[in-house]
């Protein structure tokens, strides 16, 4: 058996990895020998697109309060976030904008200087922290560049990590594909943080990179891990027409409006006083029953679409700050949004669940925390408030650094991982792909799955349709084992790679619908047309989805209710 060895392993690079990497490092002072896996180059992971801001409380002398952020959080959450994780994130994350300030990022400035904070929806105070509008990108590379001063990372880019090895309840190891090499090798530490992001490829029409296929959440769910309140699907209003890439929130932060096809400023009648600045899960429903009701544009994929429009806020603000919007929509739309409105439709862009961890992280599995996108510490309930994940993934990659590093540097021995088991996976890998009789093609079987996650569960879903999607997810579980590798080498074997990937979709897709035909019941981003209210006395409580071979196991937790009881949201 092939491997290495190191005291903490961090399982992806984004945001929330390189902050658990230096917080690790940090906090052992060089002591422990930490290793950083990636399927892309390090800097190459979803978080360098994040654009428009990270949330915090940063001027109480001018009205905002660590009060005001949980309550909008809550509130966003359509009263499934655990208020206790909500009142921790609000008071800890002024300290990670400093920090971050203090390790040199450039943030946006008022004229005087001091940072400047910009509107997001659902958010009653300006209050997102930003660096232009690429907030995502400046934040990595602060993080990247802090990390270049500890001499105990290795770093395992461009490295697949195929499963987590754990036994009588303990972590053990990884087990990876070495993209480059072809090796096939394990990993062994003596503790896992798991940030390996979020899965919105199983959708069509998103917001996110190719490379967000779920693998950390499939792996972890496998493992025998729990995935908490996977049924609630992030939709953002302004996906670009037709590749879907993100127009950032601050296009509406800064002043941008919505607009039908009659030209009217629609989000009036649905949010008459947030109006654009409403949370997402309102937006895009809102956005939605226009395009139903005839008011959308006719699209180029047969499906309409309505438009964002900046040109009021003309072009030395556009310039100032929305640089990257400008640069986006000249190149993939062909329209300068100085002169025009952007076409846009709502796209799949978050999961609020995740892998269940407790507040410090932790999941049940001793040795393993999870942390950012991949992770669900219950923050953001059924609806994420735009900018509170790129400060989530700070600030729960601090926490699990640090706990994962205590941990790590308690523990005496790693554990040992058994070869058999090693070697079961590598054949797993490399040669039941090639040996399966049929000729499916992975690639049809993830077009399908794409259109199946687009039409069935979208911004409206409703019992029969989310059946039809389970029964479409089923079949092509079944039609996987008839999918034949046509590369048959080890060396960056794309395509090898992107079947795991698409088994990867297929488990957690089906986690996402058997949770959402179970809850009857409308609440943050699951929309039920046949069960359109929410109901706090059946429905407020977390879903815990649990691994077997037959399909989910679905248990529920309570939502933990510290400051306020649900009341009804009006934005
Ligand atoms: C276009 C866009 C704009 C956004 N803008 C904002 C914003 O302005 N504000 C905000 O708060 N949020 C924003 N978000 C959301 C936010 O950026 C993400 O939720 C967050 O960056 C996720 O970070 P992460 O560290 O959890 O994971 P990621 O950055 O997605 O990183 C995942 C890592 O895991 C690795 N990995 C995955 N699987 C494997 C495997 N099998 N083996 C090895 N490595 C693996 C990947 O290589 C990668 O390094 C935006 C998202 C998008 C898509």
């Amino acid at each position: 058996m092939n491997g290495v060895t190191h005291d903490l392993l961090v399982l992806g690079s984004g945001i929330a990895g390189l902050r658990a990497a230096v917080e690790v490092a940090r906090v052992s002072k060089g002591e422990l020998d930490i290793a950083i896996v990636s399927k892309v180059q390090l800097m190459r992971s979803h978080s360098v697109c994040a654009e428009g801001g990270t949330a915090a409380m940063m001027r109480p002398e001018e009205g905002d309060s660590f009060e005001l952020h949980a309550w909008d959080t809550v509130r966003g959450s359509d009263f499934l976030a655990d208020q206790n994780v909500v009142q921790r994130f609000v008071e800890e994350m002024p300290q990670e904008i400093l920090q971050l300030e203090h390790w040199g990022i450039p943030w946006s400035r008022r004229p005087d200087g001091r940072i400047d904070q910009r509107a997001f929806g659902g958010h009653s105070f300006n209050r997102a922290v930003f660096a232009a509008d690429k907030t995502g990108f400046f934040e990595m590379q602060t993080l990247y560049d802090t990390l270049q001063k500890y001499a105990s990372v290795t770093r395992y880019d461009e490295c697949y990590v195929t499963s987590i090895l754990v036994g009588d309840n303990s972590f053990q190891g990884v087990t990876v594909w070495d993209l480059v090499s072809g090796e096939f090798f394990v990993i062994r530490a003596k503790a896992l943080v798991i940030a390996t992001g979020g899965a919105c490829r199983m959708f069509g029409f998103t917001t996110y990179s190719l490379t967000a296929t779920g693998d950390g959440l499939a792996m972890a769910y496998r493992a025998g891990l729990p995935i908490k309140d996977m049924e609630f699907v992030q939709f953002h209003p302004t996906g670009l027409i037709p590749s879907g890439i993100l127009i950032t929130e601050a296009a509406r932060g800064e002043g941008g409006y919505l607009r039908n096809n009659k030209g009217e400023r629609f989000m009036e009648k649905y949010a008459p006083e947030r109006k654009e600045t409403a949370p997402r899960d309102i937006v895009s429903r809102s956005e939605m029953t226009e395009i139903e009701e005839g008011r959308g544009f006719p699209g180029p994929d047969g499906l309409d679409y309505l438009h964002i429009d900046l040109r009021h806020l003309g072009a030395a603000k556009i310039n100032e700050r929305l640089p990257l919007i400008r640069e986006v929509a000249i190149k993939l739309a062909f329209i300068d949004p100085i002169d025009e409105p952007i076409p846009i439709r709502p796209a799949a862009h978050y999961f609020m669940g995740g892998i269940h961890v407790d507040i410090d992280g932790a999941t049940p599995i001793q040795g393993i925390w999870a942390a950012g996108e991949a992770a669900c510490v219950s923050l953001h309930g059924a609806n994420r408030l735009g900018s509170n994940s790129t400060a989530e993934c700070l600030l729960w990659g601090k926490i699990t650094g640090e706990k994962a590093a205590k941990f790590a540097l308690e523990q005496k021995a790693l554990a040992s991982v058994s070869e058999e088991r090693v070697r079961q996976e590598e054949a797993l890998i490399f040669d039941q792909y090639r040996h399966q009789s049929g000729e499916e093609d992975a690639y049809v079987i993830r077009e399908e799955l794409q259109s199946a996650m687009d039409r069935q569960v979208g911004v409206f879903r409703t019992g029969p349709e989310l059946e039809k999607a389970l029964e479409k997810i089923r079949e092509l579980k079944e039609r996987m084992k008839s999918v034949r590798v046509k590369d048959e080498s080890r060396v960056y074997n794309t395509n090898l790679l992107n079947i795991l990937e698409v088994a990867n979709l297929l488990d957690i897709a089906e986690a996402i619908v058997a949770g959402g035909i179970v809850r009857t019941e409308s609440r943050g981003s699951h929309s039920r047309r046949d069960f359109p209210q929410r109901d706090d006395v059946n429905w407020g409580k977390h879903t815990l989805a649990y691994y077997t071979p037959e399909g989910p196991r679905l248990d529920y937790s309570p939502v933990t209710i510290t400051m306020w009881k649900p009341v009804e949201r009006k934005y």
